[in-house]
């Protein structure tokens, strides 16, 4: 296991490649790149698709509307935001919120995966399709079904436990959503207890 120090040192460095990051467009409009937060001992993950308005003007994912709803359901299951680590697919906004593009996945998820090694986390959450598409694909999982059927499941791969639900941003004006994601952070609370 990698110390405390070791893994700061590592995270910044990927931080800062991301900072000055050209390798795609989003970087020509973006006032901030969204890299990630929280606890790199962290035995959990979530990841989501890519930062949205309130984001990119902060830096802070999960920060805006969406981010009410991922805090409300980690309250619900009595964890703290600052003990897990959260961040995206991407790490820029993409315009007017559109869906990120293959080519965007592929540049920007080779930083993902390399914060994905330093925390090596037992849990692996995906927040949406894109996040768990890419997370299979990365561990060479080859799922047909879809989120709608998946959520609530856990995957194993290698030494972790991919588990999805619902991106957030789908349950603000979705109430049925909203329980089924509640569901879906019971069974989670299980896991990582
Ligand atoms: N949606 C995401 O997928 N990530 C964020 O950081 C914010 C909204
Ligand atoms: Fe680089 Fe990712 Fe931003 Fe594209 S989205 S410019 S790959 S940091």
């Amino acid at each position: 296991m990698k110390s405390g120090r070791i893994k700061e040192e590592m995270m910044e460095e990927i931080e800062k490649e991301v900072k000055n990051c050209k390798k795609c467009d989003l970087y020509k409009e973006r006032k901030n790149v969204v890299f990630g937060d929280g606890n790199l001992d962290s035995k959990i993950i979530f990841i989501g698709e890519a930062p949205g308005k309130n984001e990119d003007e902060t830096g802070i994912p999960f920060c805006g509307k969406a981010g009410k709803i991922l805090d409300r359901l980690l309250k619900s299951i009595s964890v703290k935001r600052e003990n897990v680590y959260i961040t995206s697919v991407l790490k820029c906004k993409p315009p007017k919120n559109r869906k990120p593009k293959k080519i965007e996945i592929e540049n920007c998820g080779i930083y993902l995966k390399r914060q994905i090694e330093i925390i090596n986390p037992e849990i692996i959450c995906c927040l949406g399709d894109i996040s768990l598409k890419f997370i299979l694909k990365n561990f060479s999982i080859d799922e047909k079904d879809k989120i709608t059927k998946l959520h609530g499941e856990i995957i194993k791969a290698d030494n972790k436990k991919i588990f999805t639900t619902f991106h957030p941003a789908y349950a603000i004006y979705n109430p049925k959503v909203i329980k089924l994601m509640e569901k879906d952070f019971r069974k989670l609370k299980e896991l990582i207890c």
